[in-house]
């Protein structure tokens, strides 16, 4: 029998973030012919009915209060929680963002059901579905299933593919009842440091101590830039003050998984591997021949970065203009 989906589907910067699509295209395939349901929340949700149509969602509820305008847990946990009560889905997706990550234990607290967070893989079983997640720093997968109840899981950015499927789509205005809040945000100052999204990004120049200054990560920039990538960096280069802890990958840093990870003077310890290990291809770039890094690179280079890395430019400058 097919299964009811709702998905909590995300914008940023005036675009639906890309593991929103990812989520519907997982929802189609766990409906297995049920019901994709979606909500968004903001001023400009309506916007974004077209797309939410090409990616199959069958109804998509628009939130009608500028009190979820900007993301509060509380706010979003008391609005989730009633188009819980209304949809009574069977299954709950949403990508493992910042915003994943705070709402989703809440919700799952609140509603009193379990939560699998953090999935690279879900592949429909019959009637039950299975949930793959990365456990010990990235080392091993775990497979978990729910064996009765309602299926919550969060997605890991960039791990599916994002697949179109047209659809007609109902657009429904959801007027929650909102009381009490702990917190209300004013206003959101942007941090002036770091470029685009990481957890989304697609190529990523990351750099270590080996970088040696913060006038170290321009190149890394500059290749950044000829691919349309994003800069990132290890513990120890923001330790070192070279660049600021938001682009910090790692265990207490962000996990990422792009198509390609260019390392720069990083060593390659386990805290740092276990941000970034799963990325497609990973290249490494270290004057240290017996460097950890090497061990999971697809690709090493023993070099200078400072030599490597603006050759690396200009080549790749001259293939791709
Ligand atoms: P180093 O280990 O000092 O390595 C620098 C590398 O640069 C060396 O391999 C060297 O050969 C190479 N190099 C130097 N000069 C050049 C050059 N000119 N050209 C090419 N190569 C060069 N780390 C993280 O990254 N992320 C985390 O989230 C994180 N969390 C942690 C949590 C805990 C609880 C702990 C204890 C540690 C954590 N760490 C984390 C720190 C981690 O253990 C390492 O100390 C850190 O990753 C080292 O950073 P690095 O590789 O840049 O520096």
């Amino acid at each position: 029998m097919g299964k009811r989906v709702f998905v909590l589907a995300e914008t940023k910067d005036g675009k639906l973030r890309h593991v929103s699509y990812e989520a519907l295209t997982v929802a189609r395939q766990v409906a297995q012919g049920g019901e994709v349901n979606c909500v968004l929340f903001g001023p400009s949700s309506v916007d974004f009915t077209d797309e939410i149509s090409k990616y199959g969602a069958n109804k998509l509820y628009i939130v009608n209060d500028n009190r979820v305008d900007i993301y509060t847990t509380d706010a979003y946990v008391q609005t989730v929680s009633q188009l819980v009560n209304e949809i009574e889905p069977d299954v709950i997706l949403m990508g493992h963002t910042a915003i994943g990550k705070d709402l989703a234990p809440r919700l799952a607290a609140r509603l009193k059901f379990g939560l699998i967070s953090d999935c690279t893989e879900v592949v429909p079983d019959g009637d039950n579905i299975v949930f793959s997640r990365p456990i010990y720093a990235g080392k091993a997968f775990q497979k978990r299933r729910f064996r009765k109840g309602l299926v919550f899981a969060t997605l890991r950015p960039n791990n599916f593919e994002a697949l179109e499927k047209p659809t007609k789509t109902e657009v429904v205005l959801f007027e929650p009842t909102i009381k009490d809040l702990r917190t209300i945000v004013k206003e959101i100052v942007k941090k002036t440091a770091g470029g685009g999204d990481l957890s989304e990004a697609k190529i990523i120049v990351s750099g270590g101590r080996g970088v040696k200054s913060t006038e170290g990560f321009k190149p890394l920039q500059e290749l950044a830039d000829v691919l349309g990538g994003a800069v990132a960096a290890s513990r120890g280069a923001c330790d070192a003050e070279f660049c600021d802890y938001s682009l910090q990958i790692g265990q207490t840093g962000k996990v990422v998984t792009p198509d390609l990870y260019i390392a720069c003077g990083i060593s390659g310890a386990i805290q740092h591997l276990a941000g970034m290990s799963n990325s497609k291809v990973i290249v490494a770039i270290n004057k240290d021949p017996e460097a950890p890094i090497f061990e999971i690179a697809d690709y090493g280079i023993v070099g200078d970065l400072f030599e490597v890395v603006p050759l690396l430019t200009k080549d790749f400058k001259k293939t791709l203009t």
